[in-house]
């Protein structure tokens, strides 16, 4: 049969269907193993429980409250129930006197005790390498696909954590919502900047994207993947629609193109910038790239993003169908009303590997009152204001990293680059903690008005002294990146107390 150009662009038009259906399949595949992905899941069913990208905001975004309320209840007694078959869980609730029965859904919650990371370290050193956690372990690889993924890593072996598919697969769908709220559309370019290596956040990224929004990931990964000049280039040359990272990176991006003579606000194409925003200044942001930025928050014990700003950005409302979130008191464990700031504490409704139940992420926020214009019941909370364990006293006050670096970034003669370092003094006899601001300042600045001057602002806004050196540009680098580099995060806080 001759071929012709004709025939070729109906082959590549045919490509979609000319895939054997399932009579030709079972020809090829002599088993129908479980491990091929495939066949894992009931993906039909899977996306009517848990509906992605458009469909969730057109569904189950709407629901009332009560029939909100009803759907944790229901998932959230099936994490209990699957709790107590958990080692880790049985050992934490038996200790606390509770047995199997005594939490009879979402109103009994508080009987359960809170667990954080540190619970998760001692049992990974009591049990390694996966602990026991999480029931799923190398020999699920029988029964289901398994990704591990790991925890940032700043001290000795990140922690572990396994992902069968339906984990995977619902944790990819959540984040394909939070992307349709942020604007992206299929067909879009998603420049995922986001560290790609072990760590959930790039890999977690592009399966939201490619599997569930119709949209194409350029998957860049932090500077040490890709260097940030070339990243540049990648989102000029491929016209990418909207970025992805931590804000910190992203910033650095846009301000290096600028530097190489390139206007991210006027010579790239991207207009939505998708990231955790912390207590970094959106409007500089916006500024920068010409674009709307949108917050989103996550850890990637819990599974990846729990919480999102919609259209109307007046906080950030948890996806409640898939996650349960409490605020709580720092000391009394207990929660706080609306308005008051606390610890996140996520309690994980679909996870079937390695369930968080009451899980203590440590970052600060605090709920909302009212309800949000865009018609959703889904509870919102505020900024994330920074991690109850980065919170440092010094000299009986508390000093935030991301408090100084919102003061270092206000005024225009540094770079916004900064690092905290905690030591350990002589004071007399004693040993006092004393906290040193590096900042970089740009050229040409008297730097000794520009530190004293920080150095004010520090004392008005936390009532103590910290000192302040100023350093050039890029010469933070090394430090801010440290290790924490793999997970695309930067580090602004440096402690060298002496720990016993
Ligand atoms: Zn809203």
């Amino acid at each position: 049969m001759k071929t012709n150009a004709t025939d070729e662009s109906q082959q590549l038009s045919e490509l979609p269907t000319s895939i054997p259906d399932s009579d030709d399949v079972d020809g090829w595949i002599t088993r129908r193993r479980t491990f091929y992905y495939p066949f894992a899941l009931d993906f039909e069913r899977l996306l009517s429980r848990y509906p992605p990208f458009e469909d969730y905001v057109n569904t189950t975004w709407k629901i009332s409250e009560e029939e909100l309320r009803s759907v944790q209840d229901k998932r959230f007694r099936a994490q209990a129930e699957r709790g107590w078959q958990i080692p880790f869980y049985r050992r934490i609730w038996s200790a606390t006197g509770l047995e199997p029965g005594d939490v009879d859904g979402l109103d009994d919650i508080e009987k359960l005790p809170i667990i954080s990371v540190y619970d998760l370290r001692a049992d990974l050193d009591e049990h390694p390498p996966f602990g026991t956690f999480q029931v799923a372990n190398r020999s699920w690889g029988n029964e289901t696909p398994l990704r591990l993924v790991t925890s940032g890593g700043t001290t000795g072996v990140p922690r572990p954590m396994f992902y069968p598919a339906w984990d995977r697969e619902v944790s990819a769908v959540i984040g394909s919502r939070v992307f349709y709220l942020h604007g992206v559309r299929p067909g879009m370019i998603v420049h995922i900047a986001n560290g790609l290596s072990t760590v959930n956040g790039g890999i977690h990224g592009m399966e939201c994207i490619w599997k569930y929004c119709g949209a194409v990931p350029l998957t860049t990964g932090g500077g040490n993947a890709t260097p940030t000049d070339m990243q540049v280039q990648m989102a000029r040359a491929y016209g990418s629609d909207c970025i992805v990272g931590f804000a910190d990176y992203v910033r650095h991006i846009g301000e290096r193109a600028r530097e190489i003579g390139i206007d991210p606000a006027v010579d790239l194409n991207i207009r939505i910038v998708s990231t955790m925003l912390g207590r970094q200044d959106r409007g500089y942001l916006e500024e920068l790239y010409g674009a709307k930025v949108f917050d989103s928050y996550g850890t990637s014990e819990v599974g990846g993003h729990v919480s999102t700003e919609c259209e109307a950005r007046e906080g950030r409302h948890v996806l409640e169908d898939a996650y349960h979130m409490e605020i709580i008191d720092k000391a009394t464990s207990q929660r706080v009303p609306n308005g008051t700031p606390g610890s996140i504490v996520i309690t994980s409704l679909f996870k079937a590997a390695a369930p968080m139940i009451r899980y203590n992420t440590n970052d600060l926020s605090a709920f909302i009152d009212g309800t949000c214009e865009c018609g959703s019941a889904m509870k919102r909370h505020d900024a994330i204001m920074g991690r109850t364990d980065d919170l440092v006293k010094i000299k009986g006050m508390w000093v935030h990293p991301e408090a100084v670096g919102e003061i270092v970034a206000g005024d225009a003669r540094g770079n916004r680059e900064f690092v905290c370092i905690l030591e350990a003094v002589p004071r007399g006899r004693q040993m006092v903690d004393s906290m040193t601001v590096l900042v970089e300042a740009l050229d040409g600045t008297d730097r000794a008005s520009f530190a004293s001057d920080l150095q004010r602002s520090f004392k008005s806004q936390f009532g103590v002294t910290v000192e302040v050196q100023c350093v050039s540009p890029g010469e933070l680098e090394g430090w801010t990146e440290g290790s924490s580099a793999r997970s695309g995060k930067t580090r602004r806080l440096i402690d060298r107390r002496e720990k016993d």
